[in-house]
């Protein structure tokens, strides 16, 4: 950790030469006879070096990538030296009550209804499979239909209605959840990717009375922007067609502990579930997703099990796999307990701030030198970087910044157009290394202009 700032963000040796490396330290037969301890740790560790890309270091702006703030690293290791199981109450009091507790702070700091019901689970990917599998359950309900009695085969059609620029989990969760592809009904967006509310009206109107789940993002992880939930849960929750939303907020929700991004999630407590993760903008380390529902008999209707041999405690105490997946699980709360704590509200308003302000000071950089443009409004931490005319180009000055170890950061295609994606979500990232990036980032577009004539660095 304490060489993050200064060594390359990726090693600069090509993957093919990087993979050679680790199999030659790590791979080979497995031994017959047992290995000393503290050996094998440091084979792991030696071994693995060329192999790491400093993913939690300030110049990582890949993906939706939160690094690990200290408190929620040293948390971490407790967790794994505990050695806690959450799935029943009785298993560890410590898991189970400071899971309650976490799920009481982070509803009254996400915006959420203190009644709601709180799981933790591996990612956003699986919070969504969680807030669907409720809202399966509630609107079948709503028909007369216990699908967990008589399975989806036994229920009328479900319909399920998201925005065109939805994250591809949502895609991925309904397919475990046994709703295909042709029971999506797509709305249209905006330029900027939010869901149009009129445009939801009309879907809604147009699919008529029936079991009903909308999905709406908040944060889109192109271009950052936030579906209109205050229209849209106002839409979908008419008397006579009334249809459940989960939003999923993956990195977005979190803009609801910020005073000056509140704005962007405004109408948040009215949805029926939530969706968001703990490894991105809280920094805890992975795993750490978290979910929320407005309605917890279906939430647990959904997820909890019941067998003679589960001994449960009777008094009061959380079952953490009522509301997850899994059965056994790992205690993940300690992580985001001690991160919560170390920020407090101010520092985790701060943090979400910064990062924003860090997205926004990039872009007006870029923004500043001749033929780079930006395709996004700036409205959280995404920026959506185009390099000159043509999509290699920017392909190009991206593969260059991954070479050269400075900064890393990947592509997308918005609009038809190839752009580089920028997240800036790290707790350690600083205006230094925004200006480092940025300026590694430009002199690789001029060097690419000097060499127009040249063959593309990429063939
Ligand atoms: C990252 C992301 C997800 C998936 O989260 P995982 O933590 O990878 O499971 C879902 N939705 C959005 C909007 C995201 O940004």
């Amino acid at each position: 950790m304490e060489g993050l700032t200064d060594r390359p963000v990726v090693g600069a040796m090509p993957i093919a030469e990087i993979v050679d490396v680790l199999r030659r330290f790590l791979g080979g037969p497995l031994n017959d006879q047992p290995h000393d301890p503290a050996g094998v740790i440091e084979q792991l560790a030696q071994g693995c070096a060329q192999g790491l890309v400093a993913s939690n270091g300030p110049r990582y702006f890949g993906f939706v990538t939160g690094g690990t703030l200290p408190a929620a690293l040293a948390a971490d290791w407790l967790t794994a030296a505990w050695d806690q199981n959450v799935a029943l109450g009785v298993m560890s009091p410590a898991a189970a009550v400071v899971e309650a507790i976490v799920g009481e702070w982070l509803a009254e700091l996400l915006g959420i209804p203190p009644t709601a019901s709180f799981g933790l689970v591996t990612g956003a990917q699986m919070a969504n499979v969680v807030g669907l599998a409720a809202a399966r359950r509630a609107v079948l309900r709503r028909e007369g239909i216990d699908v967990e009695e008589v399975g989806l085969a036994g229920a009328p059609p479900l319909r399920v209605v998201a925005g065109e620029q939805r994250h591809v989990t949502v895609d991925v969760a309904l397919r475990y959840l046994g709703i295909g592809r042709r029971q999506l009904a797509v709305v249209a967006a905006d330029d900027q990717g939010r869901m149009r509310a009129h445009a939801l009206a009309e879907v809604l109107d147009r699919l008529g009375p029936g079991p009903t789940v909308v999905c709406a993002q908040a944060g889109c992880v192109d271009t950052g922007a936030f579906d209109p939930l205050d229209e849209i849960c106002a839409v979908a929750h008419q008397p006579d067609r009334w249809a459940w939303v989960h939003v999923d907020g993956a990195f977005g929700l979190w803009a609801a502990a910020s005073p000056q991004r509140r704005h962007l999630v405004a109408g948040v407590g009215s949805a029926d579930s939530w969706a968001t993760d703990g490894h991105k903008w809280l920094n805890v380390p992975y795993d750490a997703g978290l979910v929320f529902t407005a309605h917890p008999d279906d939430h647990r209707g959904a997820m909890s099990m019941q067998a003679a041999y589960l001994t449960r405690d009777g008094s009061g105490l959380r079952d953490g796999s009522d509301w997850a997946p899994e059965s056994s699980r790992r205690a993940r709360a300690f992580t985001v307990w001690a991160a919560l704590r170390t920020l407090g509200r101010e520092g985790l308003a701060e943090l979400v701030e910064r990062t924003c302000s860090l997205a926004e000071r990039a872009a007006t950089a870029f923004a500043a030198e001749p033929g780079i443009e930006i395709l996004n409004d700036v409205v959280a931490n995404q920026v959506l970087i185009r390099f000159g005319a043509d999509d290699l180009t920017t392909r190009d000055v991206v593969a260059a910044v991954q070479r050269s170890g400075e900064a890393w950061f990947g592509f997308t295609t918005w609009h038809g157009k190839a752009a580089a994606r920028l997240s800036v979500s790290g707790w350690s990232t600083g205006p230094e290394d925004v200006d480092r990036t940025v300026a590694a980032t430009i002199a690789g577009y001029r060097q690419r202009l000097d060499g127009r004539a040249g063959p593309s660095a990429l063939g």
